[in-house]
């Protein structure tokens, strides 16, 4: 078993990836398998060498050793340029220069006050797409993938194997990624990838068996299979976990200092009182 932690370094970790980290380590340890880390970097205006260096030392702190080196993403630029040239090959991507207000607008009147929403954001209506394939895009616009031409692949049921909170078999297509995601977005203008693309080939480079991250993610990895396919990479198996709440029952966010883990360290906490407080058996 070869799990990950892939955080970005754009605030401290809090008790959430804490729980996050010490799970898929755990996992990987009690099967004799492999923990890696990932620096998800590719928003290099948001990123800074503080957070990534407070990353390796709540991680040391609570107890964690990872194999080496570590994957950063902003190193990573020529393997999605490789990824996107794939896609680009299959005449599956396009220039999108729709502006956040030309999207909300074109989406037209929001349902009760808010936009059809999927795992990329708003659903993009279209404005940008293609009648036909386009083949060789430039990769200096946003470029989204044109799931109107995925679901005519005819690439058939995608299935990928959930464990965790809710164990099973799910299945998928491209007709229904389409309807849920619309044409979401695979490279940003001035990043040259996305999250979406990034993960994908980073963790088939990293040959991660096991990609353990929260459950606020689920509904990105149908986006992520699809990825998967069109690229020719193994698909992992998704364990989405619980997501640690403060006492009003609201989903720790990176600006929640309270709950940073230099917080606890400053206080006098241990890796096991953090531990119980995300009821991970103690070490
Ligand atoms: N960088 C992402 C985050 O911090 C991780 C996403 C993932 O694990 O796939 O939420």
């Amino acid at each position: 078993m070869i799990t990950r932690f892939a955080p970005s370094p754009t605030g401290p970790l809090h008790l959430g990836h804490a729980y996050s980290a010490m799970l898929a380590h755990d996992m990987a340890m009690a099967a004799g398998g492999t923990f890696l880390l990932r620096i998800e970097d590719i928003d290099q205006l948001r990123s800074k060498p503080v957070w990534e260096q407070q990353i390796y030392d709540d991680l040391e702190w609570l107890g964690l050793t990872w194999t080496k080196p570590v994957m950063r993403q902003s190193d990573r630029l020529p393997a999605y340029k490789k990824a996107l040239g794939q896609l680009s090959a299959q005449g599956l991507i396009y220039p999108c220069i729709c502006s956040r207000s030309d999207v909300k607008r074109a989406a037209g009147a929001p349902q009760e006050g808010v936009f059809p929403m999927g795992p990329d954001g708003i659903i993009y209506p279209g404005t940008c797409r293609p009648k036909q394939k386009i083949c060789n895009v430039k990769i200096h616009e946003n470029l989204r993938c044109n799931m109107t031409l995925a679901a005519d692949l005819n690439l058939g049921e995608l299935t990928f194997e959930e464990t965790g909170e809710d164990t099973g078999t799910r299945t998928t297509n491209a007709a229904k990624i389409g309807i849920d995601t619309g044409d979401f977005v695979v490279s940003r203008k001035h990043m040259f990838t996305s999250y979406h693309l990034s993960v994908v080939v980073d963790d088939a480079d990293q040959k991660i068996s096991h990609v353990v991250r929260g459950a606020d993610i689920r509904e990105a990895t149908p986006i992520h299979v699809l990825l998967q396919k069109l690229l020719k990479l193994p698909t992992p198996t998704y364990h989405h976990h619980k997501l640690i709440r403060d006492e009003t029952g609201k989903r720790l966010a990176k600006r929640d200092d309270a709950r940073a883990i230099s917080k606890y360290r400053a206080e006098g906490a241990t890796p096991n009182d953090i531990r119980r407080l995300v009821d991970l058996p103690e070490v």
